[in-house]
């Protein structure tokens, strides 16, 4: 039995499902996850010490490559001081400043643990500001696995094909109006109809959690001025996005400014960081100067803000985005070069560090059209390029996320590999 195989048993003795995120399991592509040793740079190695150049990058927040040198040695240095304080701390401030000067949207921002967390509290914020309760969101959209959320939502929820976990009360998600993706005619019917009870609307403002689907000319600028008109919030949920898409995220890309913002992923470094932040007159009614409470132990945790703080610095540096977004175009137009020469229906998209692989003709542009990509013929691509040392999301539904560290060496092994596998596809 392989070590991997073995680990696998093990964990589901006393794990369930053997995994402590549900994709991770490899449920819709079959086989046996890895079990990950270390990370360096565009690399992972599993339990066998076999190398894997990685295109999942802890799901996106490796924007550096694993175990970036100088993030390691500020957690190190953190460490010694402390491990937690439930007391402010000076680099508390740091972080906060470098979010508020990097997204002119911001201008305060509350510190959580994770993405779930920072969605969770600003709906709730957002409900607690306008004094309304319902929500809008789209189908496809992820953000997180808070209740009110978790329905029709993307990334494992697609996976698994389940409209709505088991344990949501109807009750919970009663005030949760969920629309489609990039079509607007129904978010301004859904305003006209209850335009006076809609707290806010959350959306990824570049879908990242049904592949990657960017939005429509308009539909982006369409919740900005539906929700001025009728008084609710437009939230961006750039957990996925910030830092990632763009320097500024997809509000920098687009010049679209939310109302209030949530992130996590790249602000952490790899380490649990989420953040939520927008207008101040909004953040205001956050406990303790508002009434809307929300809290954390761990929030600002000083060894995970060290890895966040030195990230962004390191994000900032002149030429970053543009050296990623030029070695993701060398990926995906390589890749869509050689599935085209193998007669293989696939087509991709990327913006900034992230990407889309989709078995179809042409890049979806809704979530039945990334619904009606080739699933098998993903799950064959998927197993191919692993045996052949290459680490993509084990789902059809997840985008892709590349690092600083993917060399043209790491792209040209890749599309060799890619190459084998379209052949026989
Ligand atoms: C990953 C993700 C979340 C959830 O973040 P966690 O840290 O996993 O809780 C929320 N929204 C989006 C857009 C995400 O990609």
């Amino acid at each position: 039995m392989s070590r991997n195989t073995e680990l696998f048993e093990r964990a589901c003795q006393t794990i369930p499902g053997g995994v402590n995120s549900p994709v991770r399991a490899f449920r819709s592509v079959g086989g046996t996850p890895r079990f990950i040793k270390r990370a360096q740079g565009p690399y992972v190695w599993d339990a066998e010490d076999t190398q894997y150049i990685d295109y999942v990058g802890s799901w996106g927040p490796a924007i550096l490559g694993h175990a970036h040198p100088e993030v390691i040695r500020a957690v190190q240095e953190a460490a010694i001081d402390g491990l937690s304080f439930g007391a402010p701390t000076e680099a508390e401030i740091e972080i906060a400043e470098a979010i508020v000067a990097r997204l002119p949207s911001i201008e305060k921002v509350r510190l959580v643990s994770s993405g779930t967390e920072a969605t969770m509290s600003a709906i709730r914020l957002a409900r607690g500001f306008t004094g309304r309760s319902k929500i809008i969101k789209f189908e496809g959209c992820y953000h997180g696995h808070a209740d009110s959320l978790l329905v029709k939502a993307g990334s494992g929820m697609l996976t698994f094909g389940n409209p709505t976990s088991a344990g949501v009360p109807p009750e919970f998600i009663k005030h949760t109006l969920v629309l489609d993706f990039n079509r607007l005619e129904a978010v301004e019917e859904a305003f006209k109809q209850h335009g006076s009870d809609i707290a806010c609307i959350i959306v990824e403002p570049i879908a990242g959690n049904m592949n990657l689907v960017k939005p429509q000319p308009g539909f982006l600028e369409g919740l900005r001025s539906l929700c001025t008109q009728y008084g609710a919030l437009l939230i961006f949920d750039e957990v996925m996005t910030g830092f990632r898409a763009g320097p500024q995220g997809v509000q920098g890309l687009t010049g679209i400014a939310p109302d209030l913002t949530t992130l996590a992923k790249v602000i952490g470094g790899g380490m649990p960081v989420g953040a939520f932040g927008g207008r101040a007159d909004i953040m205001e009614h956050i406990a303790p100067l508002g009434n809307v409470y929300q809290a954390g132990t761990l929030s600002g945790n000083p060894v995970a803000v060290a890895a966040g703080l030195v990230t962004l610095k390191l994000l900032a540096e002149p030429g970053f985005y543009d050296r990623l977004a030029e070695q993701n175009r060398k990926l995906t137009e390589g890749l869509a070069q050689r599935a085209a020469a193998a007669g293989v229906a696939m087509s991709t998209d990327y913006v900034g560090g992230m990407f889309g692989l989709y078995f179809s003709e042409s890049v979806p542009t809704s979530f039945a059209e990334v619904s009606a990509c080739n699933v098998e013929r993903f799950n064959k691509f998927f197993h191919g390029m692993l045996i052949r040392g290459v680490h993509f999301a084990p789902s059809a539904f997840e985008a892709g996320f590349i690092s600083g560290a993917h060399d043209d060496a790491v792209i040209a092994a890749t599309l060799e590999a890619a190459e084998e596998v379209f052949a026989k596809l």
